[in-house]
């Protein structure tokens, strides 16, 4: 093959860069290389099969469990002007026979087949007959009986690999289980596959927990500033589904409910429909699931908490695949876990019931942990992070600390004298000195730990005695109804050899306003443009009858409404504009990006003046302007500002583009500048880690970003 991945990555898909690990994976498996690929949701694993079918002799064949994502997938190959079509239970036999001509003509580059059709033995033979380029088996964890999603039709896929030795195999899953994924790889004799194993971080996911109080109008608040973004709300109940979806319908919002309950062609609609953006919010149970590829999920809240940390994760997972700023909130009550406790406990099996209550107390311990959430989850995962993320309620509104040392001892000491055989309202009853006839008859009332902690309130004393279960000095027997113990790390606080230090609850209605402002704040470019562009999409999406992320993904359309492209050549750098896009919308958009310059910033793009950019940078850049108008240097700024001198770097950078008079070398030592140069004249400026990593360890990410900025000016011109 003459182009060079790089290319088609360009030419075909309209992206800059490949993202780890794709460009290995891809490497090997245009070598004719078994990969075994786990990347969260989003993470790009399409790519990494895509692009070697176009790279390799044949058609590619693509196993995927789901009608609806296949169609998907193929229109979006097709809209980048790639050769695919799908088989399935959807199709007559014309449009089989038609298929089938493809296939024999040597016309299509991938096609899409469920496991079931693919593994016929007719199929199979036909399969034999041709140039194969390579399998690749999407959610592959469906073959495991370990996965969440066991599917008996994935077994026969076993047999790929002996039935056909020479085509190269990618597996690919965003599962996160090390059993599994050993089942996945077994199962599939693949077992000189190169191990990919991507990480499980989700970068542009807020998390935020907030106590459950006034569910609805907390929900309602949150959702008060996105009235046009995409959202998933999940509940635990059909009953709960329908009573909230309700309440947002009466409250104007554009939304319907989903769940196993309602008929097939019902939830078919739903689907399809919030696929196509006609539905902005979906309230559902855990059934709607494996089918949501929608990339533009800007939120998912959980108005009840999930079973366990895996479902939240994955459930989350759902927002943000296009990789633009996404929100995952969960609502948490005491109440929920009360009832889940519950229903686990219904169970005969003694041993499931003992795994579910682990992994419940597990997800209540994230949601009551008062450290970065996205250093708990990931840890949950085994991928322990040495810093806090800065993009969840913990880090962005960090709760007060107090010293909670004399409380502490009051409590564990308490549990201790009544026997550690009570659970945790009895123990606040006694530290309070209730009268109530209970604590009579137990004659706690004459113990020397009652009525010690009658000045501070029964939610104070619950919050604390949960933290003091998460921070490990008591533990909770779920087997004799969460009674609590002391650990031996209690004894140290009791004696007084150790302090206690613990979070005061935060307001939860003002956790969620932050976070508003934060999102708010995060959004760079001009949402007026954006609205116009979106507009245009949804028109030729409908005309195509195709899901507007077909056409071009949010992202695409929030850079192009922050760069602004005023020709083709500018069009085609906007990352996900390929040729055949370019050729097939580029001047619909242009012209409506045209349009609205002229009107609304009156002339040229490239000398902004502040009412210009007021519209098309954000506050924070914006903040880190003035400062450097100020005549601050980098450090100062980002002392100032309290953000890394990389982001500050950043903000220059980016303003410099957008034409702001930045001067970027003055932070830059001048014998740098020419190393940095050669390095972009070679690599083209794309790729930041790379850059940093062909180059001397002295210099900083900040130096290569502020000469980047330069350079790429230079390059427009
Ligand atoms: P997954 O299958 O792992 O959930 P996808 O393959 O659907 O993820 O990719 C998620 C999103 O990321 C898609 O919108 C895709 O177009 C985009 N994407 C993938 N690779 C790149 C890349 N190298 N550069 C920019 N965007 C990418
Ligand atoms: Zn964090």
């Amino acid at each position: 093959m003459p182009t060079t991945l790089h290319h088609t990555l360009k030419t075909v898909f309209g992206f800059h860069e490949f993202r780890a690990p794709q460009q290995d994976v891809i490497e090997r498996v245009v070598a004719g290389e078994d990969v075994f690929l786990v990347m969260p949701t989003g993470g790009g694993k399409s790519l990494c099969y895509q692009i070697p079918a176009l790279h390799r002799n044949g058609v590619a064949i693509v196993v995927s469990p789901l009608i609806a994502l296949m169609k998907d997938q193929v229109d979006a190959l097709i809209a980048n002007g790639a050769r695919a079509a799908c088989l399935n239970s959807s199709l007559n036999s014309a449009e089989v026979g038609r298929v089938f001509q493809q296939m024999d003509a040597g016309t299509l580059d991938l096609l899409y087949v469920a496991p079931e059709r693919l593994m016929m033995p007719e199929f199979l033979e036909r399969l034999g007959t041709l140039k194969l380029a390579l399998f690749a088996i999407d959610e592959a964890h469906c073959i495991s009986q370990w996965g969440h999603d066991f599917r008996p039709d994935y077994v026969k896929l076993g047999r790929l690999r002996t039935t056909f030795p020479a085509v190269p195999i990618v597996a690919m899953t965003a599962t996160a289980d090390p059993e599994t994924r050993q089942d996945i790889i077994n199962q599939l004799g693949i077992n000189n596959a190169t191990v990919f194993v991507a990480g499980f971080d989700r970068p542009n996911i807020t998390y935020t927990v907030i106590p459950k109080q006034k569910p609805l109008v907390q929900l309602g608040s949150f959702l008060s500033g996105r009235r046009d973004e995409a959202g998933i709300i999940y509940a635990l109940s059909r009953k709960r589904v329908e009573q909230v979806a309700e309440r947002l319908r009466e409250a104007g919002f554009s939304v319907a409910a989903y769940h196993a309950g309602l008929p097939d062609d019902e939830r078919m609609r739903v689907q399809d429909a919030f696929r196509k953006d006609d539905i902005r919010i979906v309230v559902a149970t855990v059934a709607f699931g494996m089918g949501i590829d929608k990339p533009n999920v800007r939120f998912v809240v959980h108005y009840d908490m999930p079973k366990s940390v895996e479902s939240y994760y994955q459930e989350t997972g759902r927002a943000g695949r296009d990789g633009l700023p996404s929100e995952a909130l969960m609502l948490f009550g005491m109440g929920d876990v009360m009832t889940a406790r519950m229903l686990i406990e219904n169970s005969d099996n003694a041993e499931r019931v003992k795994i579910e209550l682990q992994k419940l107390n597990a997800m209540v311990g994230y949601a009551e942990a008062l450290t970065c959430r996205r250093r708990a989850l990931l840890a949950y995962f085994g991928d322990q992070r040495q810093h806090d993320c800065g993009n969840c309620d913990i880090c962005t509104d960090p709760p007060q600390r107090f010293d909670a040392s004399e409380q502490a001892k009051k409590a564990l000491s308490c549990v201790y004298r009544v026997g550690e055989r009570f659970g945790m309202m009895h123990v606040i009853e006694v530290l309070r000195g209730s009268k109530n006839q209970r604590v009579r008859e137990l004659k706690h009332d004459q113990l020397s730990t009652y009525g010690i902690g009658s000045d501070t309130s029964a939610v104070d004393w619950e919050n604390i005695i949960r933290q003091l279960i998460h921070l490990g000095y008591l533990a909770q027997d779920f087997t004799r109804f969460g009674a609590l113990k002391l650990t031996p790390v209690a004894r140290p606080v009791l004696k007084g050899e150790t302090a206690v230090i613990l979070g005061r609850p935060r307001d939860a209605v003002q956790t969620v306003e932050k976070g508003k402002k934060r999102a708010g704040g995060r959004r760079d470019y001009d949402q007026a443009l954006f609205d116009a562009l979106r507009a245009l999409r949804k028109k030729i999406a409908d005309a195509a009858n195709v899901p507007p992320f077909v056409v071009f993904s949010d992202a695409t359309l929030a850079e192009m409404a922050r760069s602004r492209p005023s020709d083709a050549r500018e069009l085609l750098q906007v990352s996900g504009v390929g040729e055949h896009k370019l050729r097939q919308y580029g001047r619909a958009f242009l012209d409506v990006i045209a349009t609205y310059v002229k009107e609304n910033v009156g002339g040229t793009v490239s000398r902004l003046t502040d009412k210009d950019l007021a519209l098309t940078t954000s506050d924070t850049r914006k903040e880190t302007l003035r400062l450097y108008r100020e005549g601050l240097d980098l450090e100062a700024i980002s002392a100032r500002r309290g953000l890394k001198s990389s982001t500050i770097a950043a903000h220059l950078e980016e303003l410099h583009g957008l034409g702001a008079d930045v001067d970027l070398l003055r932070f830059v030592s001048q014998e740098k500048v020419p190393l940095i140069r050669a390095q972009l004249e070679k690599q083209g400026g794309l790729g930041l880690s790379e850059l940093k990593e062909a180059l001397p360890d002295e210099i900083s990410y900040e130096d290569i970003r502020l000469v980047r900025g330069v350079w790429n000016g230079e390059q427009r011109r």
